[in-house]
């Protein structure tokens, strides 16, 4: 249990990154720790002191044996988690700039906070409350995403809020509301994973991502059954499949078709499942035969026997379930590719009943949480669409303000980025930050947003998207070209170093917290140490700048408070919240959501099963590990079959790019490395990108081990040393995505967006590759 063991010695808590949220202990580092498992680059403390003017004490992590995600296991990242926290690279005071094109000053809290609340209210009485945006962030807490939510629609009034976990997991929540009527990531737990007979897993590769939770597949391979990896690259995770499927990037849609076309051809479809639970399957199996496996294998490069072994392998275990990633999700039409997926599961009666189902590998820290509670452009706190009259009238009752006074649905996180620009905005999108070709680039936000339309000023919150974002070097223009920037960090990310004002924020264990991690299970963060004399948590500092923008009251900066005033406005909503507390959460392993205050009675809410005990007032409701096995969160419990067909890419190769490029990720860094390019032991593990490529591709553009190669497409180049490996397709090239310069991918990447979820299409777009001769 979470809360029996902390003492001022041990604190148990979770890691700060990724969505599995791994639990770990937090200690004191002594004069006998010789070895820390983050490696012998933990700096002494002798620059930061914290809030009582101590140095600062140096935490290491233990073992955490009893937290069933993971049970004691980490990977490089969660070991190495406490180096950032007495690292000289962390910010320790605010900044601010005093002219634009002027150098970032060191500045105190008073000043920069004055700075900052006066820069975003000039803007918003010059422009209005839209010229003001607001981007979150994936890694925030339940706390600050709900708190910055609110913030945005009350104290700013603006509508342009977005987070860039927009660009992690949009489309398979947008296929998931479709298809089942909610979005919970994996609608059971982990540990159903090994009980399963048959796992498709689409475009992840959790091996390098977030390695603990390999265990799950390698106990579900013990006990007999099968795991199928689809990935254009055999990675760690596919070396470990049954049967692995490399599919051309961007043709996951037409592979799942093709895989349910060869179901209802070989008669595998559960035609009772198929009655009884869900709708529109005559037309999504129309969609499916027009899919011929030959016409299939031609689109994606599978062979059709290893189609028809995967078919074989899905249909003929018990149970089985389809788990999709970022591959299939970054897509322009990452939300059908999904729903072809969930079609598959659907045919063949693998939803809603025990061991069987669909899910989705979230990637950040709080992926699932941060998009439950306001931080998202058209949803209020309990994943209520902003569009509904009862929804707002709730939330408003909650806020206690007039609900025709919230602002409606923004644009969606790159629509934001890419409609940024001030007065100092030289180009409206068709000078300097033009593509190669001369062309301003007609999908994007200077050219179709009018004067009278920018965003002027941006309160930014845990995210960097001058690294993550795609068409980087654009977003940077736009960034730059802003009236008024204000950044809360914890480090100087590239997006921070070009801010108006800077404000260091206190990193995950100098605070307390909760996240929702992968499996819908809401998890405690503890503070384990006093915070650096000179930072401030998000929610300090969002309290702060509402007080000084007349918002007195509304805005608590104590955790605790502002999760009860969560739990309120999330009750009754789609992620019901409102039955969890801290003390709850600390008592056991977590709570998985939905859990209402009420106890459950009669027909459970969301096709869940009913608590086990009863659920008493006492106890309180016991959370939702499972969703689904009676009925579906739709109106009329049944699932919706998705009519989807297969199309290109956005960008499919010419002769001028004739190369398909995908992203992804390494071990040892995380996201836009803003955070682990600043510890030296994982820096030394992954010091910087690569571009991986086919022996023959290399050979025919003239690569060499180990030289320098140029990524070009229409928006820029990209460039790393070759790593030529036959482990990935030979019409594909792979960079990893977590640094900035000349090896940003993500300046080469197509920010062509899914019309429903507003992903833009990281995963595929055509390049060319040019050696880089020495100057
Ligand atoms: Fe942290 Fe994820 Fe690694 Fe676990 S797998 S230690 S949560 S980064």
């Amino acid at each position: 249990p979470q809360g029996a063991t902390s003492t001022p010695d041990l604190t148990e808590t979770h890691c700060p990154y990724c969505s599995l949220q791994c639990g770990m202990n937090l200690q004191p580092v002594t004069d006998d720790d010789t070895e820390l498992p983050g490696g012998p680059d933990i700096p002494a403390p002798t620059s930061i002191v914290d809030g009582t003017g101590r140095p600062q004490v140096l935490l290491k992590v233990t073992r955490r044996a009893d937290f069933p995600v993971n049970r004691g296991a980490l990977c490089t990242k969660g070991h190495s988690a406490p180096t950032l926290l007495s690292s000289p690279s962390r910010l320790t005071g605010p900044l601010v700039r005093d002219r634009v094109g002027g150098k970032l000053r060191p500045a105190g809290w008073a000043e920069a906070l004055d700075r900052a609340a006066a820069g975003l209210s000039r803007t918003r009485a010059a422009h209005g409350s839209d010229a003001v945006g607001v981007f979150g962030g994936g890694g925030l807490t339940n706390e600050k995403a709900y708190l910055l939510g609110k913030f945005a629609r009350l104290v700013l009034g603006t509508s342009q809020i977005d987070y860039n976990g927009r660009f992690c997991m949009s489309s398979a929540a947008a296929a998931s509301n479709l298809a089942f009527g909610l979005d919970r990531g994996m609608p059971f737990p982990l540990a159903d994973i090994p009980r399963t007979g048959c796992v498709i897993l689409v475009g992840s590769n959790l091996a390098e991502t977030m390695p603990p939770a390999l265990r799950y597949f390698t106990e579900l391979r013990k006990n007999g059954g099968k795991l199928i990896v689809v990935d254009p690259r055999r990675t760690k995770t596919a070396a470990q499949a049954d049967l692995h499927l490399a599919p051309r990037p961007g043709t996951d849609l037409a592979l799942a078709l093709g895989l349910l076309h060869l179901v209802v051809a070989e008669g595998r479809t559960d035609q009772k499942f198929i009655d009884t639970r869900t709708t529109g399957w005559p037309e999504a199996r129309s969609a499916a035969m027009a899919h011929w496996p030959e016409l299939v294998e031609r689109i994606t490069g599978v062979p059709l026997p290893a189609l028809r072994e995967a078919v074989a392998l899905f249909c003929d275990a018990a149970s089985s379930m389809v788990l999709t990633a970022r591959g299939p999700e970054q897509q322009a039409k990452g939300t059908d590719t999904v729903g072809a997926w969930i079609n598959l599961c659907l045919a063949t009666g693998r939803a809603g009943r025990p061991y069987s189902g669909y899910g989705c590998l979230t990637g950040q820290g709080n992926g699932q949480g941060g998009r439950e509670h306001g931080q998202k452009a058209d949803q209020l706190p309990g994943y209520r669409k902003l569009t509904d009259p009862a929804a707002r009238a709730h939330v408003a009752g909650v806020w206690g303000v007039d609900p025709d006074s919230l602002p409606g649905p923004g644009r969606s996180a790159y629509e934001l980025l890419d409609a940024l620009g001030g007065d100092g905005d030289p180009g409206a999108g068709a000078g300097a930050d033009a593509d190669e070709n001369g062309n301003g680039n007609g999908s994007d936000g200077a050219d179709r947003v009018s004067e009278d339309e920018r965003v002027r000023a941006l309160l930014l919150m845990g995210s960097n998207p001058v690294v993550s974002a795609p068409r980087a070097a654009h977003v940077e223009a736009r960034i730059r070209s802003l009236d008024f920037l204000v950044v809360a960090d914890v480090v100087l990310s590239e997006t921070a170093a070009l801010a108006d004002v800077v404000l260091p924020v206190t990193q995950w264990a100098e605070e307390t917290g909760t996240m929702t991690n992968l499996e819908g299970r809401v998890l405690l963060r503890r503070r384990a140490v006093e915070p650096p004399a000179g930072v401030r948590t998000d929610l300090e500092v969002l309290h702060a700048l509402a007080a000084r923008l007349g918002w007195e009251k509304g805005f608590p900066s104590d955790p605790e408070e502002v999760f009860d005033e969560l739990r309120r406005a999330s009750a009754g909503g789609l992620a019901d919240y409102s039955g969890i507390t801290y003390r709850r959460i600390a008592e056991g392993d977590g709570l998985f959501w939905p859990c209402p205050e009420t106890p459950v009675t009669g027909v459970p809410a969301h096709g869940a099963a009913a608590a086990p005990d009863g659920a008493g007032a006492t106890a309180g409701h016991q959370g939702t590990p499972r969703l689904f096995l009676e009925r579906f969160a739709t109106a009329d419990g049944r699932a919706r079959f998705a009519p989807v067909t297969h199309r290109p890419a956005a960008e499919e190769p010419d002769a001028d790019y004739p190369v398909r490029l995908t992203t992804g990720r390494v071990m040892a860094q995380y996201q836009s490395g803003a955070q682990t390019r600043r510890i030296d032991s994982l820096n030394n593990a992954a010091p910087g990108p690569f571009v991986q490529l086919h022996p023959h591709l290399a050979e025919r553009v003239g690569a060499v081990e180990g030289a320098p190669l140029a990524v070009v497409s229409r928006r820029g180049r990209a460039v790393g040393p070759a790593r030529i490996s036959a482990d990935i397709r030979a019409d594909t090239v792979f960079m990893p995505f977590h640094w900035p310069g000349e090896g940003r991918v993500n300046t080469v990447t197509n920010p062509a967006l899914d019309p429903t979820s507003g992903m833009p299409e990281f995963k595929v777009c055509a390049v060319r590759l040019e050696p880089v001769l020495p100057a």
